[in-house]
């Protein structure tokens, strides 16, 4: 009749060493829900989007977009400063993006694009095509391989008929697989490799952008995060990589047409020594460059206009600005200067600032009701407030386009700030560490491998003198 008091302590200790786990994951190991729905052309519309017709039929702003991400292009190496006469290998060798931005304002500009954590290549593709802040584990996922289910761009796009074509990192191949229209896969496995990744885009970007069996076209460089890890950024190999960079931005500027969105992005930055993966101001905060040939931007000056843009907003912005909508989970916010801002620029322009915000306000607000029925992890103080503020621009947008009035720039700004405060709301539950829970479990689970061996080497002493019971008693009262 021993073994019952056996198994309650063989419990006991199992369950400690879980709650040690369980909170040391918690607090490193992001830990999020996936909700597996997909935006449809409807949902954009009702109720009061003043968009006539079928969403997905009307006249996107852009019919075609080129996304070129340069993996690892921190912030830092797109800013130009012409008075350093002695720039280091990683300053100053990148300088069209600034010198487009300042030269043409209307046509071109240069964000610092913010990436959350963890800054690894995986999470952050996720990232930029679902607008959501993927964490290490995403609950829901599918196991058995790395393809994203939940709703993205790729799908959104493919879903309207837009051909996307991708060449570069192959990680993409298994995250999106059987969704690209063509797709390029290049080895991404060997960090040493500066080259082939790059060069294999190089020979067929040209090309295919100069044909016309493409609508999106994504090419993904890896020889920069490469160069950061082999050598550093304080290499003259950056420098060469930078450079080279540089001539494609160029090139690729050359073959543009009016209707085509151009995109550079870095999907991280780095640190002093080219790593990557944690939360420091180096490693998250890379670059993002937004050109077109036509003019897309307004005046400098005229609008107050973000310095730092979250990685989760390119999601949203680019679904309006190709006529797509919003992936179903994106916590992302359009960014406003890519849209006018009271639809004066002609029919053709698009959606206006604050139909595009009201479409996004309307996306969130539907995800976020969809998830907090799912998970319990949003507090629910927090979800009671945003509820609110829906239910409040909802109904002053509702009643300016009953009257025939434009929403007021007080609107516009609460748009603005529900969706900020949702997207700060999730990320406070997903993509922040939390060192007292990781020294917590880490403690716990210490204390649980002492009692293991205590308990394996007074066995049979506890076992014949019935002391059983105080361990199990202490965790008890524990
Ligand atoms: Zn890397």
């Amino acid at each position: 009749m021993r073994r019952l008091p056996v198994l309650v302590a063989l419990i006991w200790v199992c369950s400690v060493f879980y709650v040690g786990i369980f909170l040391f994951v918690g607090g490193f190991l992001l830990v999020r829900l996936e909700v597996n729905r997909t935006s449809t052309c409807a949902d954009v519309l009702s109720p009061g989007a003043q968009v006539k017709g079928d969403f997905c039929l009307s006249e996107p702003r852009f019919r075609r977009a080129v996304v070129l991400i340069i993996d690892a292009l921190k912030a830092d190496f797109t800013r130009y400063d012409p008075e350093n006469t002695a720039p280091k290998p990683f300053e100053n060798k990148l300088p069209v993006l600034d010198e487009m931005a300042s030269s043409h304002p209307s046509h071109a500009r240069l964000y610092t694009f913010r990436a959350d954590p963890p800054t690894t290549t995986m999470q952050r593709i996720k990232g930029f095509t679902t607008g959501s802040l993927p964490t290490f584990i995403d609950v829901g996922n599918n196991f058995a391989s790395n393809a994203i289910l939940e709703d993205n761009l790729v799908h959104q796009l493919g879903q309207v008929g837009k051909r996307v074509v991708f060449m570069g990192d192959d990680t993409w191949v298994s995250l999106f697989p059987k969704k690209f229209h063509r797709s390029l896969p290049f080895p991404s496995f060997n960090v040493k490799d500066l080259h082939t990744v790059d060069n294999g885009i190089l020979q067929n970007i040209y090309p295919t952008m100069e044909g016309d069996d493409w609508d999106v076209l994504i090419a993904h460089f890896l020889g920069v995060d490469h160069c950061g890890h082999r050598f550093g950024p304080d290499h003259p190999a950056m420098a060469e990589k930078l450079s080279q960079m540089d001539g494609v931005i160029r090139s690729v500027i050359k073959r543009l047409k009016n209707d085509t969105l151009l995109v550079v992005m870095g999907d991280h930055g780095m640190t002093d020594t080219g790593d990557h993966g944690g939360e420091s101001q180096k490693e998250t905060d890379a670059a993002l460059f937004l050109y077109s040939s036509s003019p897309l931007f307004p005046a400098p000056g005229s609008q107050v206009e973000p310095e730092v843009v979250p990685q989760t907003d390119l999601v949203p912005t680019l679904a309006l600005l190709l006529g797509v909508p919003i992936p179903y989970s994106s916590v992302g916010q359009v960014l406003l200067p890519l849209f006018p801002q009271n639809g004066s620029r002609g029919a053709l322009t698009g959606l206006s600032q604050a139909e595009a915000l009201w479409i996004n306000v309307k996306q969130v607000n539907r995800f976020l009701e969809t998830y907090s029925n799912m998970a319990k992890d949003i507090p629910p103080d927090s979800l009671s407030q945003l509820r609110a503020d829906f239910s409040n621009i909802s109904s002053q947008y509702l009643a300016a386009v009953h009257k025939g009035h434009l929403p007021s720039s007080e609107l516009v700004v609460s748009m603005q700030n529900y969706l900020t405060a949702v997207r700060e709301t999730c990320r406070a539950s997903w993509a922040r560490f939390s060192p007292f829970k990781m020294a917590a479990g880490l403690l716990i689970l210490g204390v649980a491998c002492v009692l293991c061996y205590v308990l394996s080497e007074l066995s049979q002493v506890v076992i014949q003198e019935g002391l059983l019971k105080l361990p199990i008693l202490s965790g008890l009262v524990v």
